[in-house]
């Protein structure tokens, strides 16, 4: 039914689609630790295993590929550099084609309504890249360890969420206004 390669350090799993020609669906369910689920993306780290349960259904030209996947991830504050942990637990629904399927023109699809049409190779599916994918599209393009994230003051570097700086309260001279929205605009 599928691929698990074992004498790698990281998770890998293929779902070859040929197995839909004797039943209407696969169910798969997984528990990864983080440390073998590899993020190939520096700044997302996962600190909590990935569990995912996928459901495979369709035809071999045709997957309909149902699932959800819960972890946890830890990122960075724009604003306050502080890291910080962010649940992720989306669900999805996509249909995978055989990447002959595919427009010749370009691999990528741009308009909305194929948004979710992804294309395989060699009659496989690649578990590890969807789950990887599901998690990446749940991580904010504008990263804050809160809605209401005060930064970091420009002057001294103090964490303005846990302390007020002496520059802070200097800028309450209203001559400084000017300058302190400035640096209000330079910190976001
Ligand atoms: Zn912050
Ligand atoms: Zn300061």
């Amino acid at each position: 039914m599928t691929e698990v390669t074992s004498e790698n350090r990281y998770y890998r799993e293929w779902f070859l689609v040929q197995t839909l020609e004797g039943q209407p669906q696969v169910e798969l369910r997984r528990r990864v630790p983080p440390e073998r689920f590899e993020m190939i993306a520096d700044d997302v780290c996962l600190v909590a295993p990935v569990r995912f349960r996928v459901r495979f259904s369709g035809v071999p030209q045709r997957v309909r590929v149902r699932g959800w996947v819960r972890t946890q991830v830890q990122l960075q504050c724009d604003r306050c550099l502080v890291h910080y942990d962010q649940t992720i637990d989306v669900r999805f629904d996509s249909i995978y084609l055989p990447l002959s399927e595919a427009p010749t023109d370009s691999r990528r699809l741009t308009q909305p309504e194929d948004a979710i049409t992804t294309f395989f190779e060699q009659e496989r599916i690649d578990v590890w890249v969807m789950i990887h994918e599901q998690i990446l599209l749940q991580v904010p393009f504008k990263r804050l360890c809160r809605a209401d994230c005060r930064g970091i003051c420009p002057t001294c570097g103090a964490n303005r969420n846990v302390e007020t700086c002496v520059c802070t309260e200097e800028l309450i001279d209203p001559r400084w206004e000017p300058l302190a929205r400035l640096r209000r605009l330079l910190s976001r």
